[in-house]
């Protein structure tokens, strides 16, 4: 087989996105989309800054419900795909927005995935209706012009991770942020992801461990729900040598603003919680 005609087209697509992403977990509800909802939120508060997050968790989309947009339908136009805006600067693109209802199942086969993980970074226009983009062309330097695109991607490393190192090859990623619990059972699974990483050539930015410990709100103490291995993220991490970007607490309201498609931090800033997240989006 000759080389993939799409790639180049793909290149050319994304050749003015300047950061691409990834956020892995090896298992599932460890809270990776809504990191990647959030970590969103977070980068799109400034509104100078143009995000992009991608879900390509085929089979479970969560992403637009996250971002407060399941009820919005991706358009084509002749530029192509146009992206679901949350904001004037945050762009959505997930296969959940083109079921036709919201409870149904997407059953496919791994060359389907890859057929619209492709296409998603083919035939995305990621510049459509933008007033930045054309600032950007009248200098001269044209393209794309998202400062981020993310990628949400689903739990362990299957076709949909493979799709995305395969496609993004010759555009480049920038490296790739894992999500633990404490429990021991996730932690041994980010081993797997962290080797994963090594071996299809992406750096790590870094690992965060979420659900790390909870202040009961009646007695206010502290809890860590995973004992006794609360920590074990970051000492994993120094001992084999990779970035820890920090821990995110337990917090119920979490999950009551991505199930409201809101910005935690935005809605909760107090909260230790949001301090975490806006840390550890510093420290990318
Ligand atoms: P994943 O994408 O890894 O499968 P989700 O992001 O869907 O996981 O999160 C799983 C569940 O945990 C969701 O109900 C979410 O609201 C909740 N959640 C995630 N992080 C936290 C947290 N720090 N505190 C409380 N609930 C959380």
């Amino acid at each position: 087989k000759g080389p993939d005609p799409d790639i180049p087209v793909l290149v050319e697509r994304l050749k003015g996105v300047k950061h691409k992403i990834l956020v892995l977990s090896g298992k599932g509800g460890v809270g990776k989309s809504t990191f990647s909802s959030q970590l969103t939120f977070i980068l799109g508060s400034d509104e100078n800054t143009r995000v992009g997050l991608i879900d390509v968790d085929i089979c479970g989309p969560s992403i637009p419900k996250m971002m407060g947009c399941e009820d919005d339908q991706i358009h084509e136009s002749s530029t192509g795909w146009e992206p679901v805006y949350v904001k004037e600067n945050i762009a959505v693109m997930s296969v959940g927005f083109m079921l036709p209802t919201k409870g149904e199942a997407v059953i496919w086969r791994g060359p389907r995935k890859n057929g619209l993980i492709k296409q998603f970074l083919r035939d995305v226009d990621w510049t459509e209706d933008d007033e930045y983009l054309q600032e950007d062309n009248d200098e001269g330097e044209g393209g794309g012009g998202l400062e981020y695109l993310l990628f949400d991607t689903p739990p362990g490393t299957s076709d949909e991770h493979l799709s995305v190192v395969q496609f993004l090859k010759d555009s480049g990623i920038d490296g790739a942020i894992l999500l633990t619990t404490p429990q021991e059972i996730s932690l041994q699974d980010v081993r797997k992801e962290l080797d994963f990483c090594r071996k299809a050539g992406i750096k790590v930015i870094g690992v965060v461990e979420n659900m790390s410990g909870f202040v009961c709100p009646s007695c206010k103490k502290e809890n860590t729900i995973f004992a006794p291995t609360t920590g074990g993220a970051k000492a994993m991490c120094l001992d084999l040598g990779y970035p820890y970007l920090g821990s995110i607490p337990l917090d119920p309201r979490i999950g009551k603003s991505c199930d409201s498609g809101l910005s935690f931090v935005e809605t909760y800033p107090e909260s230790p919680a949001a301090n975490a997240y806006l840390e550890i989006v510093e420290s990318i």
